[in-house]
C-alpha cells in the first residue's frame, strides 16, 4: 500500500490568481514568479498552466534551464542575475533575460563584444538587498547605455522591502525614490518600461504598478499582508495539502502525547496518528492547537510533529476511522492560519513541502 499524502495541485485555481493579479493591474504586464519550484507547487506544471503569463520570473540559471528544456518559451527573467562568464553563455543560449544588480555583472556584460542581452537594471531603493544605490545608478546606467551588447532601452526595476504592511510608509518612499531618480537621468522615462511591484505592491500600493508587475505568492492563493487572507482579495487556494489517519487511540486523563511528552491529555479522549511530518515539510514548529480538518472539520494538533507523523485531537470526531483524510492546509483551511502557529509565513510552508508527498494536478 502506497501512502496517501498528497498535495493537489488546483489548476483552475492558480489561473483564476493571476486574472485577479490582472484585474488589479490591468494596465501592467504580468510577470509570474515562479522561483524555487514555483513556490513549492511544481515549476514545469505551474509554468504550463499559466499560459496567460507575459513573463516568468526565477531566481537562479538552473530553473531557467529546466523551463527552457520542457519548452517554456516565454521571456524567462533571471531575477538574481549572473555571476560568471559562463552563466552569460547560458544565458545566451536559452535566450533569457538578467536583472544586472551589481557592478561585477557590469563587467561581465562588458567585456563580451557580441550577443543581445535583455536587462533589467536594478535599483536599490530601501530593501538593501540586491541593486544599485540611488547614487551608484546613473553610472550603472550609463555603462549599460554604453555596452554594445545590451539591448536597448533595457528595462528598469527596484524590489520593496516593507510592502506586506499597508500602514508603513516605507513602500511609498521607495516608490518616490524610483521615480525622483529616474527623472533625474536624461532621456528615461518615456523611452525604459520599469517594474516595481510584488504582490503586496499589485493588491496595496497602485502607484507601484507601472508596466510589469511581479506576482508571486498572490498566484498562488496566499496574502502577500501580514494580516488577513487570501479570501480577502478573492484569491483561491493552489495547494492542498492532505494524508491519512494511520491510527485511532483513547487515552486517559494525564496521559502525554509524543516525543517530549509535551501535550497531556486534559480529560480521557481519542488521538489521531495522521501519515504526515516534518519529513514531508510539515512545520516541525507548528505547535499544539495548530488548525487541522478531520474530513472536512476543524480539529487540531496535539504534542510535537515527528519525522513522519503528527497527532490530531479526536475529541469532537467520535466517527474518524483509519483511513479518513485529514486536510492540513488549502481548501477550507487557509496556509496563513497554519503558518501563524508555527511562527513563520505562507511562504515557507508552501516552499517546504517535500518530494516524498504525491503532486497531483487537477482542472487542467
Ligand atoms: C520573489 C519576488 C517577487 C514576488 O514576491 P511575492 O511577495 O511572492 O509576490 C517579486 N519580485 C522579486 C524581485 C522577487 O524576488
Amino acid at each position: 500500500m502506497t501512502r496517501k499524502t498528497r498535495a493537489v495541485i488546483d489548476q483552475a485555481a492558480l489561473r483564476h490568481n493571476l486574472q485577479v493579479s490582472r484585474k488589479a493591474a490591468p494596465h501592467a504586464k504580468q510577470m509570474a514568479i515562479i522561483k524555487a519550484h514555483a513556490y513549492g507547487h511544481g515549476i514545469i506544471p505551474i509554468a504550463q498552466t499559466l499560459k496567460d503569463a507575459d513573463a516568468f520570473g526565477v531566481a537562479i540559471l538552473e530553473e531557467a534551464i529546466a523551463l527552457r528544456e520542457a519548452g517554456v518559451s516565454k521571456p524567462i527573467v533571471l531575477l538574481e542575475g549572473i555571476s560568471s562568464f559562463d552563466d552569460l553563455n547560458l544565458v545566451r543560449g536559452y535566450q533569457l533575460d538578467i536583472v544586472v544588480h551589481h557592478e561585477s555583472q557590469l563587467d561581465i556584460l562588458e567585456s563580451v563584444q557580441d550577443g543581445q542581452y535583455k536587462v533589467w537594471l536594478k535599483m536599490d531603493t530601501g530593501m538593501h538587498r540586491l541593486g544599485f544605490s540611488s547614487e551608484q545608478f546613473p553610472t550603472a546606467y550609463q555603462r549599460l547605455m554604453n555596452c554594445a551588447s545590451v539591448t536597448k532601452p533595457f528595462q528598469l526595476m527596484t524590489h520593496f522591502a516593507n510592502a506586506d504592511d499597508r500602514n508603513d510608509d516605507k513602500t511609498t518612499f521607495q516608490i518616490n525614490q524610483f521615480n525622483t531618480s529616474l527623472s533625474n537621468i536624461t532621456d528615461t522615462e518615456s523611452s525604459h518600461v520599469c517594474s516595481l511591484a510584488n504582490s503586496a505592491g499589485i493588491l496595496g500600493w497602485p502607484d507601484s504598478h507601472a508596466q510589469w508587475v511581479r506576482p508571486g505568492i498572490m498566484l498562488y492563493g496566499v496574502s502577500p499582508f501580514v494580516e488577513g487572507l487570501g479570501a480577502d482579495f478573492d484569491l483561491k487556494p493552489v495547494m492542498t495539502l492532505s494524508a491519512e489517519l494511520i491510527s485511532v487511540n483513547s487515552f486517559k486523563k494525564g496521559e502525554s502525547i509524543g516525543y517530549g511528552s509535551s501535550w497531556q491529555c486534559p480529560e480521557d479522549m481519542a488521538v489521531g496518528v495522521v501519515a504526515i511530518g516534518y519529513g514531508d515539510g510539515y512545520p516541525r514548529h507548528a505547535k499544539s492547537g495548530t488548525p487541522v480538518l478531520v474530513n472536512g472539520k476543524r480539529s487540531q494538533l496535539v504534542g510535537r510533529v515527528s519525522m513522519d507523523m503528527v497527532t490530531v485531537d479526536l475529541r469532537e470526531h467520535p466517527d474518524a476511522k483509519v483511513g479518513d483524510i485529514v486536510t492540513l492546509w488549502g481548501e477550507g483551511l487557509p496556509v496563513e492560519e497554519v503558518a501563524t502557529n508555527a511562527d513563520t509565513i505562507a511562504y515557507e510552508l508552501l516552499c517546504s513541502v517535500t518530494n516524498r508527498v504525491k503532486f497531483d494536478y487537477i482542472n487542467a
